[in-house]
Parts: structure tokens; C-alpha cells; sequence
């Protein structure tokens, strides 16, 4: 975090706030009244809840060990998820105690952790819980925005120099793809808008998750999107993708160790720099 933004981190909570009144803080624009207990469709109020938190040693070699804090609600439906019921349910989790987190970050901090990792279900529709959390916290940890990016204006303004690393995700390469796998409309503009618009910022990683069957739709087009606009971005190709059951209109299968060489190739043949 920089010491000018962390020092606005709760004026920039207030504002989060202020904007549930009337959320439409992601591209969904409910305009509900969250500070009235009104849902919209991430479902959640005007308080943050966390399910999860843990030290974790998958992430991308640069960040690990990394403390991942997970917040319940989504923006986005995906197929796959794999903690759909946290945001089916959002509001089924305990409402986070900003006192207890921020001894645990700590603890996690002392026990070794690299980076602080924000992810969900989505950050950016918890934004106001999330800018008064690191207020609260050292302005030395590395923080990370483990986001889907699908979100308007205001978050990307709100979190700028309060983030180190965006750890971005593009989950599909067209918006045909993403309207089944994902439930969402409109997706690869915004996507790319706020990708475009966190490189330079601070440091970021693009993740993208192989999907098993989608070489063409959307393994192809986003490595060729990300050649021509951002060739210098560190890419994650991530091959641990795990079908749900019942698939729906999901891939039903996992991905094929010859596929996920071709994807590498493929990245590498276009001159994009893959991290692991
Ligand atoms: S954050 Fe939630 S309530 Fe606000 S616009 Fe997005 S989906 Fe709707």
C-alpha cells in the first residue's frame, strides 16, 4: 500500500459506504439500498463476511506464502465455482469482527506470510468492509486483489495505491462463452477496461484458467488480446481446472496434460510471459 492512500483508506470507506445507498459498484447496477439491508444480485448488505482464511502455498510462486481471506457474494455465476455455496448464501457466514482479522493478519503475517490475499466470491462487491480493513492494517503488507475485475469505476478509483499486486482474472474469451459459464452479460469489455486500467498501477498478474474444450472461443482470443495490448504482462495459465457435477454447461472434463503443454506453447509462440 502507499503511505498517501493508506493514510485516505477510511475517507475511501466512508465513500464505499455511502454508495451502497444506491450499489452500483459493479456493472450489474442493482441500485439497491444495501445500507437498508436491501440485496441485489451479489445479495449481500452493507456488511462483510468472511468464510475463510489460510495460508496457502498454490498461488503463483511470487506471492506465496500467501494469506487468502475469503468474503462470501459474487457478482458472476460461474458454473465451476467451487465456492458456489458461499455465494448462493452470503449472508450465511459469521459478520467479520474488523478487530479479530486484523490480529489474525497479523499472526499470519509473523508465521511468514508474503502477501495478503483478497478474494471471494468477489472483493470488489465487498469494497467498503475491504478499504476500512486495510485502514486498519500495517501499510507494509503486500496486498493482493484476487478479483474476477468485473466492476465499474468506482472500485478501481477507491483501491488505487492501496493494492501491490492485481492478481486479475480473464475467464473467458468471448462474451457468447461468458454469458453460459459465467451468467453474465457485457463481460469481456469491462474486463478488459479494468485490466487495461490496474497495468501500470501497481504489479499485475493475469490468470487465466484453461477451460477443457475452449482453445478456440476463449483460450486463443485472450492470449492474442493480451499479446496485442499488454505483451509484457506476467500471465498465469492455471490447468487445475475441476468440472462440476452435474457439468451443466460446463466442460464435463479435466484438462488434458497434452492440452495445457499446447496452451504453454501456444502463449510462448506469441512471445507472452508466463510465470508459474
Ligand atoms: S455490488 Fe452487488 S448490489 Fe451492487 S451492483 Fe454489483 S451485484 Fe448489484
Amino acid at each position: 500500500m502507499n503511505n498517501k492512500a493508506h493514510k485516505q483508506a477510511f475517507i475511501r470507506a466512508e465513500q464505499a459506504e455511502k454508495s451502497l445507498a444506491n450499489c452500483k459498484l459493479c456493472p450489474r447496477q442493482c441500485g439497491v439500498d444495501r445500507t437498508a439491508g436491501q440485496k441485489g444480485y451479489c445479495g449481500l448488505d452493507d456488511t462483510v463476511r468472511c468464510f475463510r482464511e489460510v495460508m496457502h502455498y498454490g498461488e503463483e510462486s511470487e506471492l506465496v506464502p500467501s494469506h487468502q481471506v475469503y468474503f462470501t457474494g459474487c457478482n458472476l455465476r460461474c458454473e465451476y465455482c467451487a465456492v458456489a455455496e458461499w455465494n448462493q448464501q452470503p449472508l450465511a457466514a459469521k459478520e467479520m469482527d474488523f478487530d479479530e482479522m486484523v490480529k489474525t493478519i497479523a499472526l499470519r503475517q509473523r508465521q511468514g506470510a508474503k502477501t495478503l490475499n483478497l478474494l471471494g466470491g468477489e472483493p470488489a462487491v465487498n469494497l467498503a468492509g475491504i478499504l476500512e480493513l486495510l485502514g486498519r492494517l500495517k501499510p507494509e503488507i503486500k496486498v493482493v486483489w484476487n478479483s474476477n475485475m468485473f466492476y465499474n469505476d468506482i472500485v478501481d478509483e477507491l483501491i488505487t495505491g492501496l493494492i501491490d499486486v492485481y492478481l486479475a482474472d480473464i475467464k473467458c474469451g468471448n462474451n457468447s462463452c461468458a454469458e453460459k459459464l459465467l451468467g453474465v452479460s457485457g463481460y469481456l469489455e469491462v474486463v478488459r477496461k479494468n485490466i487495461l486500467k490496474a497495468t501500470g498501477k501497481a504489479d499485475i498478474i493475469v490468470r487465466y484458467l484453461i477451460l477443457p474444450g475452449h482453445t478456440q472461443c476463449c483460450l486463443k482470443p485472450v492470449l492474442e488480446w493480451l499479446a496485442a495490448e499488454i505483451p509484457d504482462v506476467k500471465l498465469s495459465l492455471r490447468g487445475n481446472y475441476v468440472p462440476p457435477i452435474p457439468a451443466g454447461s460446463a466442460p464435463a472434463e479435466y484438462l488434458k496434460q497434452e492440452d495445457m503443454q499446447a496452451a504453454v506453447n501456444l502463449a510462448e509462440r506469441m512471445g507472452l510471459k508466463l510465470i508459474k
